[in-house]
C-alpha cells in the first residue's frame, strides 16, 4: 500500500509528487503513461514559463526539467510508459505496462491527468474531409517534437493561447499565417500572446467571426469566413474566402475526466473538472485533484501552485485526517461562469482560501465581490480589467468565513465612473 498515488506527470503530477515527499509522505507511485515526465510541457518551446514559481521565464521543457530534478532528490517511485485504465472509491488503480497488468493501492490518490483538446467534431464544421485540418496542440507536437511542418498557408480557428502561439511558431517555421478567426468578440487568450503572437507580425485577429466552409480534397485549398452575430449565427453577404492548405483548430480542452467519471467522482458540468473543495479534494473521501484536469488553466506556475495545494492536503489526509464539521457551496452571479473550489470545508482551517474563477464577458473597472447567504459583504476586489481568457484568483482571508452558512456567491459588478 502507498501513502499516495499519482496519476499524470505533466507539471501537476510533478509538483504533487515533491510537494508530497517534502509533507513527509515517504511511499509516493507517480504514475505516467508517456515515456517521458512533463505533459504538455515538452511540446511548448517557447518561453513564459515560470515567471512566479522559479522568478525566471523559461520554456516548457525548462519547466518541466526543474521539477524533474526536484524529483530525483526525492524516493518518489515512477512508472512512465505505463496508462491508469481504472480507479476507485477505495483508492486502488489499475494499470498496464509493458510487465502486464498490475493494481496498487494508495492511501490517498492525486488526479493530475490534464487535458485534450476539442476536435472538429465538436463544433460540427461544414465542408469537405480534405486533409490538412489539425488541431494546434497536434500541430504543435509535429512540429516541435516530430521535425514537420504541417502547412505553408494556415488559418487558425479559434484565439486560445494555443493557437496563438502556433500562429508565431508557424511563421517562425516559414509558413504564411492569413488569419485568426474568433466566434466570440474577445479573445479567449492571454493579452500577451495577442500582442506577442498575432500583432507582432501583422496576423490579422477576425473577431466575431467563424469558418462557414471547408473546400479542397484530398487536401484543404480553401476556408470560407463569415461575421456572425450576437447569437453565433453567420451573416450572409460577410463571407471572406482564404486559399489555403491547412486549418488549426485551437476550440478549447476538455479535461480528461474518463477516470474520474468512472469512479463515481461528481463533476462539474461547467468546468468540466471534478467538483473539489478548497484543498483540492474530490467528492471521494481521500482523492484529489490538480490542474488542468480540475480547470483549464493559463499558467504552468498555477498548475504547480494548486498541485501543492492538493498534495499538503494528500498528506495531512494520510497523517491525520480530522472530520469536517460542515460545508459552505461556493455560488456565482454576474457573469461569473464557474469557481473552483465549489465547495469549503468549515471550519476553516486556512489563513487564506483561494477561488479562480472565469467570467463570460469582458469588464473594464470592476469589483469582484464575494457576499453570504443573506447578501452581507464578505470582501471586495478591486480589478482594472478582466477578460474571459484569463482565469482570475481571490483569496478570502479565512476567518471572515467564519459563522457564514449554507452558501457564498462570487459575483462581478461594474463600477460606476
Ligand atoms: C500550447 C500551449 C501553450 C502554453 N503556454 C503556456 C505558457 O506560455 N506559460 C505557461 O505558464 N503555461 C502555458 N501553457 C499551460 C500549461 O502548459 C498547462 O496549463 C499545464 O501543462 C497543465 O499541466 P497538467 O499537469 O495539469 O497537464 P498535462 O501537462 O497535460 O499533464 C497531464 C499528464 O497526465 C498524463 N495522463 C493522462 N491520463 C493518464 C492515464 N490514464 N494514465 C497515465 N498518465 C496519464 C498525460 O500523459 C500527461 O503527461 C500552455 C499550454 C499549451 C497547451
Amino acid at each position: 500500500m502507498y501513502d499516495l498515488i499519482i496519476i499524470g506527470a505533466g507539471p501537476a503530477g510533478l509538483s504533487a509528487a515533491v510537494s508530497a515527499w517534502q509533507a513527509d509522505l515517504k511511499s509516493i507511485l507517480l504514475i505516467e503513461r508517456d515515456r517521458e515526465l512533463g505533459g504538455i510541457l515538452n511540446q511548448c518551446i517557447h518561453n513564459g514559463f515560470g515567471l512566479h514559481l522559479f522568478k525566471e521565464e523559461l520554456t516548457g521543457p525548462e519547466f518541466a526539467g526543474r521539477l524533474i530534478e526536484m524529483l530525483k532528490d526525492t524516493d518518489v517511485e515512477v512508472m512512465s510508459d505505463t496508462m491508469v485504465l481504472d480507479i476507485n472509491g477505495d483508492h486502488e488503480v489499475s494499470l498496464i505496462n509493458t510487465h502486464g497488468y498490475q493494481k496498487v493501492q494508495g492511501k490517498a490518490v492525486i488526479l493530475a491527468m490534464g487535458c485534450r483538446e476539442r476536435t472538429r467534431g465538436a463544433i460540427a464544421i461544414p465542408g469537405s474531409r480534405g486533409s490538412g485540418v489539425y488541431t494546434a496542440g497536434t500541430a504543435q507536437r509535429y512540429i516541435n517534437m516530430d521535425g514537420y511542418l504541417v502547412g505553408k498557408r494556415v488559418v487558425i480557428l479559434g484565439s486560445g493561447d494555443i493557437g496563438l502561439i502556433m500562429a508565431r511558431r508557424m511563421t517562425l517555421e516559414g509558413a504564411k499565417v492569413l488569419a485568426c478567426v474568433e466566434i466570440n468578440p474577445y479573445s479567449s487568450g492571454l493579452q500577451r500572446n495577442i500582442k506577442q503572437c498575432l500583432e507582432d507580425f501583422d496576423i490579422p485577429l477576425y473577431l466575431s467571426h467563424t469558418i462557414t466552409d471547408i473546400k479542397g480534397y484530398p487536401r484543404v485549398s480553401q476556408v470560407v469566413v463569415s461575421r456572425v452575430d450576437e447569437k453565433f449565427r453567420p451573416i450572409p453577404g460577410t463571407e471572406m474566402t482564404f486559399d489555403c492548405d491547412t486549418v488549426l483548430l485551437s476550440i478549447g480542452l476538455i479535461p480528461e475526466n474518463e477516470l474520474s467519471r468512472a469512479a463515481g467522482i461528481v463533476i462539474d458540468p461547467r468546468t468540466k473538472g471534478p467538483l473539489v473543495w478548497e484543498n483540492m479534494e474530490t467528492s471521494i473521501d481521500g482523492v484529489f485533484a490538480c490542474g488542468n484536469v480540475v480547470q483549464v488553466h493559463d499558467l504552468a506556475d498555477n498548475v504547480a501552485a494548486e498541485a501543492r495545494k492538493a498534495a499538503v492536503a494528500a498528506a495531512r489526509y494520510v497523517q491525520d485526517n480530522q472530520p469536517h464539521t460542515g460545508e459552505l457551496t461556493v455560488k456565482t452571479a454576474g457573469n461569473v461562469t464557474y469557481t473552483v473550489p465549489q465547495r469549503i470545508h468549515l471550519p476553516v482551517t486556512d489563513k487564506l482560501v483561494e477561488i479562480s474563477f472565469r467570467t463570460n464577458r469582458v469588464f473594464g473597472q470592476c469589483a469582484v465581490e464575494v457576499v453570504d447567504k443573506d447578501g452581507n459583504a464578505v470582501c471586495r476586489f478591486k480589478r482594472e480589467y478582466i477578460t474571459p481568457g484569463e482565469l482570475q484568483k481571490i483569496a478570502v482571508p479565512g476567518k471572515l468565513l467564519e459563522g457564514r452558512e449554507e452558501y457564498l456567491t462570487v459575483k462581478v459588478t461594474e463600477e460606476q465612473k
